[in-house]
């Protein structure tokens, strides 16, 4: 990983104090050090990124970071060099949601951490996978209870396996300590609501979008869309800077993000 002070400029705010690294970028820092490529290090071939957002210090996002506080939280099982991708999304989960859990996932061993997070009683774990391939009746779950249901419940932890659609499956099939767990599908409804709204053509989402759809579950609506505006911002952020271009600061989607963290 680079460090640098990231580098204010006349239309970026600034950042307020140091941001503590999260469990995504723990784990990035983790898998770095066992990486055999070291202009990873270095944030890549292309310059110099922020170790806070990823980002060009140009473009550094880590001033508008939205912690969100919820009764929900995440745990992403990552393959392995998901948390070196500088597109990976379970890195904006973990900026939104406080807490969110981040562990790479390994077909034979079972990280410590990840064994006692999935035997805490707070916690009810939900595999978040689709439906078809759960092959146990009764497994398979659409819904959460409704949230007059859940003072002194157990909390929602949902558990994403973060990586592409065809690892993804193989990590669903392959991880025997998840098999205990409900899995939360997602219903066609849902999905074709959230196409409409967000304009989307395919169900291809991605892992924050997926993330968003379970906290709206779990009825944490502004959480879900604050992770759904932040996504939009860190994509617009992004593609800017691969073109060499500013990112635009007073964008509709920055000032929906603006409004989502001061409504009451
Ligand atoms: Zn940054």
């Amino acid at each position: 990983m680079s460090s640098h002070p990231s580098s204010p400029t006349a239309s970026a705010p600034s950042t307020v104090g140091a941001l503590v690294p999260h469990a995504v970028s723990r784990l990035r820092a983790e898998r770095l050090q066992r990486s055999t490529r070291p202009f990873l290090a270095r944030g890549g071939p292309k310059g110099e990124r922020c170790e806070g957002c990823r980002l060009r210090p140009s473009h550094c996002l880590c001033a508008l970071r939205p912690t969100q506080a919820t009764r929900a939280g995440m745990c992403l099982l990552m393959h392995d060099a998901e948390p070196l991708k500088p597109s990976n999304t379970g890195w904006l989960i973990a900026d939104v949601v406080a807490e969110t859990f981040a562990f790479g996932w390994s077909r034979t061993e079972m990280d410590a951490g990840l064994e006692a997070l999935l035997a805490d009683a707070q916690w009810q774990p939900y595999v978040v996978f689709p439906q078809e391939f759960v092959h146990e009746p009764g497994r398979a779950v659409q819904q959460l209870p409704p949230p007059a249901q859940q003072e002194g419940a157990r909390r929602p932890l949902f558990i994403l396996l973060d990586a592409t659609w065809p690892e993804a499956r193989k990590m669903f099939r392959k991880s025997p300590y998840l098999d205990r767990f409900p899995v939360l599908s997602l219903h066609p409804e849902q999905i074709s609501r959230y196409q409409l709204r967000r304009s989307r053509r395919d169900d291809h989402f991605c892992t924050a979008e997926v993330a968003a759809l379970c906290l709206d579950l779990a009825g944490a609506q502004r959480a879900a869309q604050t992770l759904e505006t932040y996504l939009d911002i860190y994509t617009h952020h992004y593609l800017q800077a691969k073109h060499q271009l500013p990112p635009d600061w007073r964008s509709a989607d920055h000032q929906q993000l603006q409004r989502l963290q001061n409504a009451p």
